[in-house]
């Protein structure tokens, strides 16, 4: 069939396309969610919606995991929402909890002064546990092994416009390993010593460097200094088999040795967009501009009009966070020698 990229609102088939049952191959590739058994309500609100603007065509998987077993309720009503078919992943001990080299006082005592400074989560050994798992082991559970895609989806997220093609295809279609809908500047106390740790990283290993990599999204000044810009990770389109590859996996294991993950209160996300930025060709990470998104407290709300419209967007425009000043998409678009879609201008702040 035609490519979905192909298909716009002039041609006869556009309704068709927003209704009609899976049009085109079906890529190996499923949504993952990691959520406790009490956000159960806040991911069905999230299911539901992307049940009605795209799955309910599609039927992908869904593969749930948890630091704890599943309970009935979660299964049950998950299960009742997902057109695919659901499956649900125990994650196993070490891949959530302290490595034997991290120093426990240490990481006490980072703690209880992110606490008292009120950084937000400075305080949460399990939200650490988190951003870990995320940044080196989700692509690697037992369950995620058979995908080649997956699409990440938090509890309480929004989505505003109907999909009208299937991203995984977009991904395999235009050789794109990661996407984004909303970047922006990362919180600097919790990440103090990442890009010394980077920095480490690329001199040990200047094979893993792609060769016309986003080094201008990351940084002002050639890689001496990070800017803190990074792809926000609760919405996450993506291939597994590069998470999975030599070079992102020697990286997320020399940050691990490194303890910043106990030690500071390193993201996923900016780990993630550093691996991306600097281990990528530009081309292979994608912006996707269609997918109208909020996850508190930032919206992605399409630009132009005529995309709205043509996608039954529900999104305020004014709302959207793409070219205000603590965005980066804007440097995004610059690095990677993109247009910026109709109607921008009016929408910075
Ligand atoms: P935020 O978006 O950075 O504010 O963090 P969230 O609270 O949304 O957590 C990010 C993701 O990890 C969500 O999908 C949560 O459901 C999940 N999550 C956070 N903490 C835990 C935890 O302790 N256990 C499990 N199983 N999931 C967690
Ligand atoms: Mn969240």
């Amino acid at each position: 069939g035609k490519s979905p990229l192909a298909v716009t609102p002039a041609d006869p088939d556009w309704d068709a396309t927003l209704v009609s049952p899976a049009p085109g191959p079906r890529m190996n590739a499923t949504f993952v969610t990691l959520a406790r058994n009490s956000d159960v309500w806040d991911i069905a609100r999230s299911i539901r919606q992307v049940e009605d603007r795209f799955n309910r065509r599609y039927n992908y998987d869904w593969v749930f995991l948890n630091d704890k077993p599943f309970d009935e309720t979660f299964k049950k009503v998950t299960t009742s929402l997902v057109s695919g078919q659901t499956h649900y992943g125990e994650i196993a001990e070490e891949h959530w909890s302290f490595p034997e080299w991290i120093d426990q006082a240490k990481a006490k005592k980072v703690r209880e002064d992110m606490a008292e400074r009120k950084i937000i989560y400075g305080d949460s050994v399990s939200y650490r546990h988190m951003c870990r798992f995320e940044s080196g082991f989700f692509f690697r559970q037992p369950l995620m092994m058979n995908y080649e895609y997956y699409w990440r989806v938090e509890p309480s997220v929004e989505l505003f416009c109907d999909i009208h093609y299937d991203p995984f295809r977009v991904m395999h279609e235009g050789g794109k390993k990661y996407s984004f809908v909303l970047s922006l500047y990362e919180y600097a106390e919790t990440i103090k010593t990442l890009w010394d740790s980077t920095k480490k990283f690329i001199k040990n290993h200047p094979e893993h460097l792609a060769a016309d990599n986003a080094m201008g999204f990351l940084s002002d000044d050639g890689g001496d200094t990070y800017n803190n810009c990074h792809f926000w990770s609760n919405f996450e389109v993506g291939n597994l088999n590069w998470l999975r590859s030599k070079a992102y996996t020697d990286f997320f294991e020399s940050l691990d040795r490194d303890g910043g993950f106990f030690y500071e209160r390193w993201g996923d996300a900016p780990v993630h967009s550093i691996a991306a930025g600097l281990m990528l060709n530009k081309s292979e990470i994608h912006f996707f501009d269609d997918i109208g998104y909020w996850h508190v407290p930032f919206t992605h709300c399409p630009t132009s009009e005529k995309t709205r419209s043509a996608l039954r967007c529900h999104c305020n425009p004014s709302d959207n966070f793409d070219w205000k000043g603590y965005s980066c998409t804007s440097r995004f678009f610059d690095v990677a020698g993109l247009t910026r879609p109709e109607g921008w201008e009016s929408q910075k702040d």
